[in-house]
């Protein structure tokens, strides 16, 4: 494998941290997001602590899978750890999102699963997406409860935190952000006029098994 620096992939960094800022998915400059570039295996991580609005292509910084940094000249984020170890542990994920956002962590405040209740989230987040157990922010502690609590699924909560997803690719994980932000205010809606119906066990693998094999375009 060669080590080649993509261009690409700093861009596409820069400009996934601008809408994720727009749209409300983080704020400020928390959150934090990578792409791991299946020719070489290297990520592309974000800088830490910086504005979405004024991060730059050689703000990105790019890591091996031990941590090396081999380009760029940023300080990467605290929570680097965290996703080299995702990617480690997860040979389908290419892409991790770790965002500061409201509804889904309303649910990690209250240390509350977010059950498989629609279509969409069920096929392409889990049966369910539970909560990873408490740790400091950007510690090594943090990184392997998330490990643990993602498990096969492509979502988990950080109690009085905020929320990871992963995906095969960028656009993958930024369809997955959406889904979970969006099925979480469903869920905290119809929970506060009633009581919500889950989808059955057989559904959810007779749905997850469609959207793998069947779902779109062939
Ligand atoms: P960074 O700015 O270092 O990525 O940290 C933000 C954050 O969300 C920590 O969990
Ligand atoms: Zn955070």
């Amino acid at each position: 494998m060669t080590n080649e620096i993509k261009n690409t992939l700093k861009r596409l960094s820069v400009e996934t941290g601008l809408g994720m800022l727009e749209e409300g998915l983080t704020v400020g400059t928390w959150g934090n997001f990578s792409v791991r570039d299946p020719e070489t295996g290297l990520v592309y991580i974000t800088p830490s602590g910086m504005d979405y609005r004024e991060m730059q292509i050689e703000d990105i910084v790019v890591m091996d899978s031990s941590l090396n940094i081999v380009d760029g000249f940023r300080v990467p984020s605290v929570e680097k750890v965290m996703h080299v170890s995702i990617y480690n542990a997860r040979p389908d994920v290419s892409a991790v999102i770790h965002t500061h956002p409201l509804y889904s962590a309303v649910l990690g405040v209250n240390g509350m699963e977010l059950p498989g209740i629609s279509e969409d989230f069920v096929q392409i987040v889990g049966d369910k997406m539970i909560c990873s157990e408490y740790a400091l922010p950007g510690t090594v502690e943090l990184a392997r409860n998330v490990v643990k609590g993602l498990g096969s699924r492509n979502g988990v909560l950080l109690p009085n935190h905020g929320t990871i997803v992963v995906g095969k690719n960028m656009p993958t994980a930024l369809t997955v952000c959406h889904v979970v932000e969006k099925t979480a205010q469903i869920f905290i809606m119809a929970k506060s006029i009633g009581v919500p119906n889950l989808i059955s066990q057989e559904d959810i693998e007779i749905m997850q098994d469609y959207a793998r094999n069947k779902y779109g375009q062939r």
